[in-house]
């Protein structure tokens, strides 16, 4: 086995760049107009090879918003229930139509197709352009399927901190908690894509600041298939997913 890959025990598929939301805060910067998404046969045969050679632990879905092709997102946990894969999640902003008949519809398939963690990304950041309305009735349409939910917020220079923003951010979240859905931890913004650019005096941008979600590229543990199906130095669209991890390298 590739000694760079021995150790990976997570897939993750970033389904599409296209978004319903416009946040001043996005790490993926200017994405407007995106239409690409992954194909979810493709990406459930990935997750069907490489839970055949590799222990995974951790199945994540996430975007732009994943919701978008709520069907390709389902065959990918559909594989990843298959497959054994203990925790399986899914990222997103709550906001992909307003007809609560749909709605309904897409909370039960994906409970149907072994969702069991939700994290909602609710806060001042993402409630400047996307609507409560929808979102909360998607968020109780999880809440009855049984799916276990998180909200997720996106706090700006730490979880404590009083400015404006983190401020906003308790008044949106105290509306969820307040029909029972419980509060994860979140994440606290790094300066990258827009952030970088709409919330610098937040950052002292002559320090270096570590992305951390980055993998050491020495000892993958978790892959991360890109929307055009690239992956690593390969894609799983033109070559195998486990020849794609055999031959990785380091640069
Ligand atoms: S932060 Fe999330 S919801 Fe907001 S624009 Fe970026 S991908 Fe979309």
């Amino acid at each position: 086995m590739n000694k760079y890959v021995k150790n990976l025990n997570r897939i993750e598929f970033l389904v599409t760049l296209a978004c319903t939301g416009h946040c001043k805060h996005c790490s993926e910067g200017d994405h407007a107009g995106f239409t690409e998404h992954l194909d979810g046969t493709c990406a459930a045969k990935a997750v069907d090879d490489i839970c055949h050679v590799y222990k995974i632990d951790s199945l994540m879905v996430f975007g732009g918003e994943p919701l978008l092709y709520p069907e390709d997102v389902c065959k990918i946990f559909e594989a990843g229930k298959k497959a054994g894969i203990r925790r399986r999640d899914l990222i997103t902003n709550g906001y992909f139509s307003k007809d609560e008949k749909l709605i309904q519809e897409v909370a039960e398939q994906l409970a149907k197709n072994g969702l069991n963690r939700l994290l909602l990304s609710v806060d001042a950041f993402h409630q400047e352009t996307i609507p409560l309305e929808p979102v909360m009735a998607f968020a109780k349409c999880i809440q009855y399927t049984g799916i276990n939910i998180e909200l997720s917020p996106a706090w700006l220079v730490s979880q404590d901190d009083n400015n404006p923003y983190n401020v906003k951010t308790r008044e949106i979240l105290k509306l969820f908690t307040d029909v029972g859905l419980g509060l994860g931890t979140g994440n606290v913004i790094w300066p990258e894509g827009n952030a970088r650019i709409y919330l610098k005096d937040y950052f002292n941008l002559s320090k270096e600041y570590v992305n951390p979600y980055e993998d050491d590229p020495r000892d993958v543990k978790s892959v991360s298939i890109e929307p055009d199906g690239k992956v690593l130095q390969g894609n799983i669209y033109q070559d195998n997913i486990i020849d794609i991890l055999e031959n990785y390298r380091p640069m």
